[in-house]
């Protein structure tokens, strides 16, 4: 297969969004120019007076329906997902299910974590409240084109605030159906789209919002850190990571290496809570391997529309390359292909699998963010805790091994998310955070959603 053409005719004012399978054309927006998001952003400031001064509950009122809005055109949605970025159907029904599920619950969460509370201390009573900050820009990456958008949306307009949304320009079309739908719901100039690259986003970063919440790569949010920094303007930061998994000697070998498998390939490895290192001991080294390489050739590789596929295309050449060379750099440098590596093809890269990885290697270092395996042997559990911790990045970790024994580890590793035996995700109602450069504030849980919000603090003497 060809590979396909990149993206984006810089001359034109629309932004194509091309199918990373087959190259055919999925759709196209219009390209927002630069120097009209002031205006985009004053009219959000407009409309967010009215919006801002309805009562909590009024704005979840407006927003219940949202979800049964998706559901009802779930085929529309995961089919556009798949199509613009690759993601097996399966997965993007999944995704579909997990952003809306439960929404319902995450209003009322909401509505609960911003309404104001009352400290009496027996001189003064206050009144805590959790007003909004106005004007919010969300910036927001393609590997979850529906749920990421989501995430910052909805917690940011039932704070009150005006939302200006920016998505990824990989994914334009399924956050342009995301804005559609809710926009049936919200009053005009509430929620606004603006599409294009990276000017766009420095455009919105550098008008006058107020709040900037960004999911996205790491390089990315100090850039958008640094310019925020002259206005001081709120940021909330979701980034990239290099999560580790610890394999401990008293782990089930088969549930690790299954795990391993389905956490390294998932979405071809475009998770930002992918498994990117795995360090197991030396004394269950070979029987890991073995049944990693077992679980990586049942995988199915193919077009994303077809149900029975497990593994679809990368989102762009650009990623597949840096995944590739990523690859040939660490086997230049001494490590072994154990499974795959071979049969790559268009934007297609197939699960590999490598071992004799050492932690000097840029893949085991640097974000590959593609459906790879890295087996790092260690002598013990302090070696494998040491090399786990030894990243600029804290996303997520996950241990596998006898459950309190893992739980007692999770608590020496340096992430925000630990999941024992199991992926990252928290129960409701927990953060989705990120340590060191994974993240800087956060979102979901009370903490999270209030952090969509000025408190404001009214005191009486008694
Ligand atoms: P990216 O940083 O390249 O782009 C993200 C968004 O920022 C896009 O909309 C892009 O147009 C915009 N942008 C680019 N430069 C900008 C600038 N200077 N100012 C303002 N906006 C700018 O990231 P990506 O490739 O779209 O997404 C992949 C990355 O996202 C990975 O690193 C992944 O780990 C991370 N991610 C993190 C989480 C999380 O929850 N922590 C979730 C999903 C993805």
């Amino acid at each position: 297969m060809t590979p396909p053409p990149d993206v984006t005719d810089h001359s034109k004012p629309t932004l194509v969004s091309i199918n990373p399978y087959d190259g055919s054309i999925v759709g196209e927006v219009t390209v927002t120019p630069s120097d009209q998001v002031p205006d985009v952003v004053s009219k959000a400031r407009q409309a967010q007076q009215a919006w801002g001064a309805r009562s909590l509950s009024e704005r979840r009122d407006v927003l219940k329906p949202l979800g049964k809005l998706i559901e009802d055109r779930t085929d529309d949605f995961a089919k556009l997902i798949t199509l613009e970025m690759g993601k097996p159907i399966n997965e993007s029904k999944g995704e579909i299910a997990a952003t809306v599920g439960r929404l319902e619950h995450e209003l009322d969460a909401i509505v609960e974590a911003l309404t104001c509370e009352q400290l009496d201390d027996g001189t003064t009573c206050s009144t805590i409240y959790h007003d909004p900050f106005g004007v919010c820009a969300c910036i927001t990456p393609w590997n979850f084109p529906l749920m990421m958008p989501h995430w910052l949306v909805l917690p940011a307009l039932m704070a009150g605030n005006a939302v200006v949304l920016k998505p990824s320009e990989e994914s334009p079309v399924v956050a342009q159906l995301y804005i559609d739908v809710l926009n049936q719901l919200l009053p005009p100039g509430v929620l606004q789209i603006v599409h294009g690259q990276d000017d766009q986003g420095k455009a919105l970063v550098a008008a006058d919002v107020d709040l900037i919440c960004f999911t996205g790569s790491r390089e990315t949010g100090k850039h958008i850190m640094a310019a925020a920094s002259s206005g001081l303007k709120r940021v909330i930061l979701e980034l990239g990571s290099k999560d580790p998994l610890v394999v401990l000697e008293d782990a089930d070998v088969k549930a690790a290496a299954r795990f391993a498998a389905g956490n390294s390939f998932r979405n071809a490895g475009q998770v930002c809570v992918s498994t990117e290192r795995v360090y197991v001991p030396k004394s269950i080294a070979q029987p890991f391997i073995d049944e990693l390489v077992k679980a990586s050739g049942e995988i199915v590789i193919g077009d994303g529309l077809d149900e029975a596929t497990v593994l679809g295309p990368m989102v762009n050449a650009g990623q597949r390359d840096h995944v590739l060379k990523q690859i040939d750099d660490a086997i230049a440098d001494g490590a072994q292909v154990a499974f795959g590596h071979e049969g790559h093809h268009g934007n297609f890269v197939m699960p590999t699998v490598l071992t004799a990885i050492t932690h000097d290697m840029d893949i085991a270092r640097t974000e590959t963010f593609g459906p790879v395996a890295c087996v790092i042997t260690v002598n013990d559990e302090d070696e494998a805790i040491r090399l786990a911790n030894d990243s600029d990045f804290g996303l997520g970790a996950v241990v596998f091994g006898e459950p309190d024994h893992a739980s007692k580890v999770a608590r020496r590793l340096n992430a925000g998310m630990i999941g024992v035996n199991k992926s990252v995700g928290g129960a409701c109602g927990a953060p989705w955070v990120g340590a060191r450069q994974s993240g800087y504030g956060y979102h979901a849980s009370r903490d999270g959603h209030r952090q969509f919000c000025q408190p404001r603090v009214v005191s009486l003497a008694k």
